[in-house]
C-alpha cells in the first residue's frame, strides 16, 4: 500500500552508490533545472539555528516595549551608568551621617553656629555635585566614571573639617572617616586605595596637630596622641581589608563570566552532535514539536525528510571507521551549504539524518533535497581516500492532517526511505499527502 501511494521515485544516476570513481556529470531531470537563488545558499551556522531560540522573545529585548528599569528617573537607564550613580548615592550616606552629627553638635552647643552653617552647606553641596557630575554623564569619558577617588578624597577632607569643628564631640568623627574609607576602598584600585589611605593619614595628622596646637584644652594632647596612633594603625589595616574584598569581588565577577560561558557551551553541547556539529536528535525533537505546533495552530506547512547514507557499512568495512567519520562530516558540510537557510538538519542516528523544512511543501522541499543528493554523489567525501564517492537515499513527507502526531509523520518518512532503498538507493521517495489523495 505504501509503495502504491508513494510517488514514483526520482531518477537515479546510473553509477553505483558507492564507487571509487572520478566525479562524472550524470544528466538528470532535476540537474541544473532549479538553480537556488543566492540568498537560499545556507551557511553551516545559520542552517543549524534553532527556531526556538531564534523566535522573537517579547518584552525584555524589544526596546520599544521593554519596561524601563526601576528608578530610571534617579539612576538612568544604562546599566553601567546606573551602577556608577548608585555608588555615588551610597556614598551620600556618609554625608548624611556627618550632617546628623553636625546638627546634634550644634544643638547641644558644642559646635559654633557659624562653623556649623559653613560645613553643613559643604556637606549638602558635595554629594549633590558628585551626583550631578556622574548622573549627567559628564564623567563618562573618565577612566573611573564614578570618580571614586575624587569622592573619597573630598569626603576625607570634610571628615577632617568635622573633626576640627565638633569640639568635644570630635572623637565621634573618627567613625565618619572609617565609613568614608570603607565605602571607597572597596571600589578603588590598589594604587588609588593607597593614595586615599596616605591622604587620610596625612590630613588627619595635620588636623590633629593643628587642633592640639590651637585648642589644647579641648583637643587634649594625650588623647589626641591616642587618636593619632589608632588612626595610623587602623587606616592601613582597613585598606588591606578593602583590597582583599576588592580582589574577592573581581574574582567573583570573573567566575560569573566563566560560568556563563560554561553554561552556554554546555547548552551548545547538549544540542549538537559532536562528530558533525549538526543539531542532535534531542534538539531536533524540540524543533519538530515547535513546527508541529505552528502547523496545528495556523496550518503552516512543513516537510520532513529522512536521509540515510547508502551502503555505509561497506565504506567502514573497506576503508575503516575513520574514513566513515570523514564521510559523515562531508555530508553534514554539504547539506548545511546546499540546503536553504531556513531548513533544519540533524543527525538522527548513526548515518541517518533528518531534514525539517519549515513553511515548505514536499514538492518544494524536493528541489533542495535533489540538489543536495545530486551534488553529494560528486563530492569528495574523504581526504584519505580522495576517489571515494558516496550517496544517500531520502524519504520525504509532510503531515497528513493537522492532528497527525509527529511520530506518525516521521514513520511515513521512514517508510518512504525504505521504498527508496528497495528501489535501488541513491534516490528520493516522496510520500506526500497530495499523492495519497490522488493515488
Ligand atoms: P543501507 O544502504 O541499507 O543503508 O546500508 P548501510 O550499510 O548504510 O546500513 P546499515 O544500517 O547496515 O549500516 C550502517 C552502518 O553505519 C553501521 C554502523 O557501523 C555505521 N555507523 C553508525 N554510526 C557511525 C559513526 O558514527 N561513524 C562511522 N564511521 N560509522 C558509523
Ligand atoms: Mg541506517
Ligand atoms: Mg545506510
Amino acid at each position: 500500500e505504501m509503495a502504491e501511494s508513494a510517488l514514483p521515485t526520482t531518477p537515479s544516476p546510473a553509477q553505483p552508490p558507492v564507487a571509487a570513481t572520478r566525479p562524472t556529470h550524470q544528466p538528470s531531470a532535476l540537474d541544473g533545472a532549479q538553480p537556488l537563488p543566492a540568498q537560499q545558499q545556507a551557511s553551516v551556522a545559520s542552517a543549524n539555528q534553532s527556531p526556538i531560540t531564534a523566535a522573537p522573545t517579547h518584552g525584555s529585548t524589544d526596546p520599544d516595549t521593554a519596561e524601563p528599569p526601576r528608578f530610571a528617573w534617579l539612576l538612568g537607564t544604562e546599566l553601567r551608568q546606573r551602577r556608577w550613580v548608585s555608588r555615588t548615592l551610597i556614598s551620600s550616606a556618609a554625608y548624611v551621617l556627618g550632617l546628623a552629627s553636625l546638627g546634634f553638635g550644634t544643638k547641644v552647643g558644642l559646635v559654633a553656629p557659624v562653623h556649623a552653617q559653613l560645613l553643613a552647606i559643604a556637606l549638602i553641596l558635595t554629594p549633590l555635585l558628585m551626583f550631578a557630575a556622574v548622573r549627567s554623564g559628564l564623567t563618562r569619558g573618565l577612566a573611573d566614571p564614578a570618580i571614586t577617588l575624587v569622592q573619597i578624597l573630598t569626603a576625607t577632607t570634610w571628615a577632617c573639617a568635622l573633626y576640627a569643628t565638633t569640639s568635644h564631640a570630635h572623637g565621634a568623627q573618627l567613625t565618619a572617616l572609617v565609613v568614608v574609607i570603607t565605602i571607597g576602598v572597596v571600589n578603588l584600585k590598589r594604587r588609588q586605595a593607597w593614595m586615599a589611605c596616605l591622604y587620610a593619614m596625612a590630613a588627619m595628622s595635620g588636623t590633629i596637630a593643628l587642633m592640639t596646637h590651637l585648642q589644647p584644652q579641648i583637643y587634649v594632647p594625650k588623647v589626641q596622641f591616642t587618636h593619632w596612633v589608632l588612626l595610623m594603625v587602623d587606616l592601613p589595616v582597613l585598606m588591606l581589608m578593602g583590597i582583599q574584598l576588592g580582589k574577592l569581588h573581581t574574582r567573583l565577577r570573573q567566575q560569573r563570566v566563566q560560568l556563563k560561558e560554561a553554561v552556554s557551551r554546555l547548552h551548545d553541547l547538549a544540542r549538537h552532535d559532536d562528530l558533525t556539529g549538526l543539531n542532535n536528535r534531542n534538539h531536533m525533537n524540540d524543533m519538530l514539536a515547535h513546527y508541529k505546533r505552528r502547523h496545528e495552530e495556523c496550518g503552516e506547512p512543513f516537510s520532513v525528510a529522512l536521509i540515510d547514507l547508502d551502503h555505509f557499512k561497506r565504506i567502514n568495512d573497506s576503508h575503516g571507521h575513520a574514513v566513515g567519520d570523514e564521510v559523515l562530516k562531508a555530508f553534514a558540510r554539504q547539506a548545511s551549504d546546499t540546503l536553504r537557510q531556513i531548513d533544519l538538519i540533524a543527525r538522527w542516528g548513526g548515518e541517518e539524518f533528518l531534514v525539517l523544512c519549515p513553511q515548505t511543501t514536499p514538492d518544494q522541499a524536493l528541489i533542495g533535497l535533489e540538489r543536495l543528493r545530486l551534488s553529494f554523489t560528486k563530492t569528495m567525501v574523504s581526504c584519505t581516500v580522495p576517489d571515494l564517492r558516496a550517496s544517500f537515499s531520502v524519504g520525504l513527507t509532510a503531515p497528513d492532517h493537522t492532528d497527525e502526531s509527529i511520530e506518525s509523520t516521521i514513520a511515513r518518512a521512514d517508510a518512504a526511505l525504505y521504498v527508496a532503498k528497495h528501489a535501488g538507493r541513491n534516490r528520493t521517495c516522496v510520500q506526500s499527502p497530495v499523492a495519497r489523495a490522488t493515488a
